[in-house]
């Protein structure tokens, strides 16, 4: 078991800086992070995923070093994509709303992910945006015409620091659906006018409904106070989404300084397809729950995500998952064979100071898992509890080694030969029979083969001096 007398510091690639900085919370005793969660029209693609399994991540290793953290990521529950789901199904938009934001959170907690301390959803903190908006209006940063209300964007000088984009490439990649209302083709909504069958809310502008980059200004603040301290989400978000948020958020407080509103901003890379983002728009996306459905273990999909650096692009396939599953399948074999073989148990230990570190590094998940293999080796030539407990200590603090290897063994995906649950005594027999036989031939692939097939039937091999036997593990 390691010390581990001064845990690392925490580093953290600032998005907004442009560079890696030691992470300073404002206040020690209380770190505050926001991430912006999933607009709940359908279920949530992989690329949603690696956002949450990400931000879960972070949260986990802040946890580790902060005696309290609270992390809040909401739920857009009000969206132009979410009134067209409603025309397509027939389905009223709060029954879709809540039916789809289940589904995310059963799906994410399959991944491993601990439920954001607080999700807030858009629809119930509209007064708050109200307030938001009324604010910038009062201070000049906003307009109102037509029922609509724009956020004036020549009006906060600091516009475009995060994203670094240019005025040009933010006139051309701002919306243009109000482009006859606007001051400035730059300007986007705050506030937009329903028509009575949409939904929408009373507001000073009349019945109508906000835009969707106002939703996260409001809540953060509502949740946290500001600034927090780290904001985040997927790279796609940058501009105009984040870009938009801090401009309200400092204009509305009179900021000028960019990090008055999140000190440290931290974004995930995209999950591509054959290189190209995976997006419910381009028609290229696999949908998490579906994956799952298939019976693929959530920690296999866990496992994929951490495989790559968070800020680096993951292009998703088959590959990708196949290489998890055997990784996993590995560890879990290695655990099989310390507890049941050499009959270790597994002590509750902190995970040691170099697989902290490499986490502390920029979350340095790839570095992380380079140690976690390290301590599979280093459990395997030991046999120590202490070595085994090191190597299922940090390989939980990622997500990994949730159940018994037994359970592991015996859930295999859709279609896989292992879906018998009983297995009789001769053909337990047959199969260590043919087990010996392998290993006599030093053929360990299949030796190994067979040893998974019986886990996966709740047979446990122990090796003994008199030969192999094996008992029904629970
Ligand atoms: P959305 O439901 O599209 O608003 O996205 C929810 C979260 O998933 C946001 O933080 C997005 O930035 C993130 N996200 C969406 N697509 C991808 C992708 N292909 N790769 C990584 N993150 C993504
Ligand atoms: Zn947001």
């Amino acid at each position: 078991m390691s010390s581990n007398p001064s845990p690392p510091k925490f580093k953290l690639y600032n998005s907004l800086t442009r560079q890696k900085q030691e992470f300073e919370p404002l206040n020690r005793e209380h770190v505050r992070l926001y991430a912006c969660g999933p607009t709940v029209y359908s279920y949530a693609h992989i690329g949603n995923a690696r956002m949450a399994v990400t931000f879960d991540q972070l949260a986990r290793v802040l946890r580790f070093l902060y005696p309290r953290v609270t992390y809040v990521s909401n739920i857009t529950d009000v969206d132009d994509k979410i009134m067209q789901a409603a025309i397509d199904t027939g389905r009223e938009i709060g029954q879709i709303t809540r039916f789809f934001e289940e589904a995310y959170n059963q799906d994410m907690a399959i991944l491993g992910v601990t439920p954001p301390d607080i999700q807030p959803r858009a629809t119930e903190h509209i007064p708050e945006m109200i307030a938001l908006i009324q604010s910038l209006i009062a201070k000049n940063h906003a307009y109102e015409v037509n029922g609509h209300v724009l956020f004036h964007v020549p009006s906060f000088a600091g516009y475009g620091g995060l994203s670094g984009r240019s005025r040009d490439d933010q006139i051309a990649g701002a919306r243009v659906e109000v482009a006859p209302f606007k001051k400035d083709p730059a300007d986007f909504v705050l506030w937009k006018p329903s028509t009575p069958d949409q939904p929408g809310w009373e507001s000073p502008w009349g019945y109508g409904r906000p835009g969707w980059h106002i939703e996260c200004s409001a809540m953060a603040e509502t949740h946290l106070g500001l600034p927090i301290d780290i904001h985040g989400g997927g790279a796609d978000l940058k501009f105009p989404h984040h870009e938009n948020e801090i401009a309200q958020s400092c204009c509305a407080h009179d900021q000028t300084d960019l990090a008055a509103f999140s000190r440290y901003w931290m974004h995930n890379g995209f999950l591509t397809v054959n290189g190209e983002k995976m997006s419910k728009s381009l028609g290229n996306f696999t949908l998490t729950h579906d994956v799952i459905a298939r019976g693929i273990a959530g920690e296999t999909i866990r496992h994929a995500f951490l495989s790559a650096h968070y800020r680096q692009p993951l292009d998703w396939s088959e590959e990708t998952l196949a290489r998890s599953q055997k990784a996993l399948d590995k560890f879990y074999r290695v655990v099989a064979d310390l507890t049941d073989k050499e009959h270790l148990e597994i002590i509750d230990t902190a995970p040691p100071t170099e697989f902290l570190e490499a986490l502390c590094d920029d979350l340095n998940t790839p570095k992380a898992y380079a140690v976690l293999n390290a301590l599979a080796k280093k459990a395997t030539v030991e046999k120590t509890a202490a070595a085994l407990s090191d190597f299922v200590a940090s390989a939980r603090f990622m997500g990994f080694l949730t159940q018994s290897p037994a359970q592991w063994f015996a859930q295999k995906p859709t279609g896989s030969h292992n879906t018998s649950p009983e297995l009789d005594a001769s053909e337990i027999e047959a199969l260590l029979s043919e087990r010996t036989a392998a290993r006599a031939a030093k053929d360990f692939a299949r030796s190994d083969e067979i040893r998974d097939e019986l886990l996966s039937h709740g047979i446990t091999i122990i090796d003994t001096p008199q030969g192999p036997e094996w008992r029904k593990s629970h």
